[in-house]
């Protein structure tokens, strides 16, 4: 299969927290995605998948990478530079929202806050969803939190929209949440017929909420999922 390729400029590298890395890429004359698609890169020798953290209506195509241990996409990532070009593909997949205003409810950990992002603020800020929109974010540790004040200015802004997040790894002093996404979800879910859910991040999270949803009657055709 023939895959068009792009090059597009880094334009800024900021970390998030000490792993998870925000690359801004210029975005090509024409580019167009749905939120919560995502793009290839190609380097010299591998390629990889990262769901696109920005909407399509911002100026830059955003990525959010968690640059693992080892990892031999995450050790090119981490020397990139800003100015320098990579190789990305055309948008892909199908988990994607559409301009339906229904109740949707989002679960992501980790870097599996990207397509989310991208999702819920094209919902809030640009198809303007009025029905309830709750997201669900499970971090590991404290010193990994990341894009909560970006999360609370949305949800000062659009009442409709609500979230929670929880680390399953907290110290001693955390007064917040804590555990798995798992032991929230059940407490959140108000409305089992009338509600999308669209869950985003390691496979064991996926399975187990999949699990949890199916057992407490959720239509499948009501689960959406991406695993990283
Ligand atoms: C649709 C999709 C969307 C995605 N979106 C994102 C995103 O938005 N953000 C994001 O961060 N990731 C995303 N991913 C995951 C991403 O594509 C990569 O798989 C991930 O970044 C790891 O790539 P890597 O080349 O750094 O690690 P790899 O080299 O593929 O290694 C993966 C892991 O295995 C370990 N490993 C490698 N070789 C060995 C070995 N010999 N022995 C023991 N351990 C080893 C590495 O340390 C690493 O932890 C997405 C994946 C998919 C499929």
């Amino acid at each position: 299969m023939n895959i068009t390729s792009y090059q597009s400029q880094i334009l800024e590298k900021k970390y998030l927290n000490k792993d998870t890395v925000c690359l801004k890429l210029q975005k090509p004359e024409n580019y167009s995605f749905l939120p919560g698609q995502f793009l290839q890169i190609f380097f010299i020798d591998i390629k990889r998948s990262y769901s696109i953290f920005s909407k399509p209506s911002d100026e830059t195509i955003d990525l959010c990478i968690k640059c693992l241990e080892g990892g031999k996409a995450s050790e090119i990532i981490k020397n990139i530079t800003v100015e320098e070009k990579i190789t990305i593909s055309d948008p892909m997949g199908h988990f994607i929202i559409n301009e339906d205003d229904i109740e949707r409810t989002y679960v992501a950990t980790g870097s599996g806050i990207a397509p989310i992002v991208s999702m819920l603020r094209t919902s809030l800020e640009d198809y303007r969803h009025k029905s309830k929109i709750y997201l669900l974010f499970g971090i590991r540790y404290e010193e990994d939190i990341f894009y909560i004040k970006e999360l609370e200015k949305l949800s000062n802004t659009y009442k409709n929209f609500s979230f929670d997040f929880t680390l399953s790894r907290p110290s001693e002093n955390w007064k917040g949440n804590s555990g798995r996404v798992s032991a929230h979800l059940p407490s959140k879910i108000t409305d089992k017929k009338n509600n999308q859910f669209y869950l985003c991040g390691s496979p064991d999270m996926v399975k187990d909420i999949r699990k949890l949803l199916i057992d407490s009657d959720i239509d499948m055709k009501n689960i959406k999922f991406e695993i990283f």
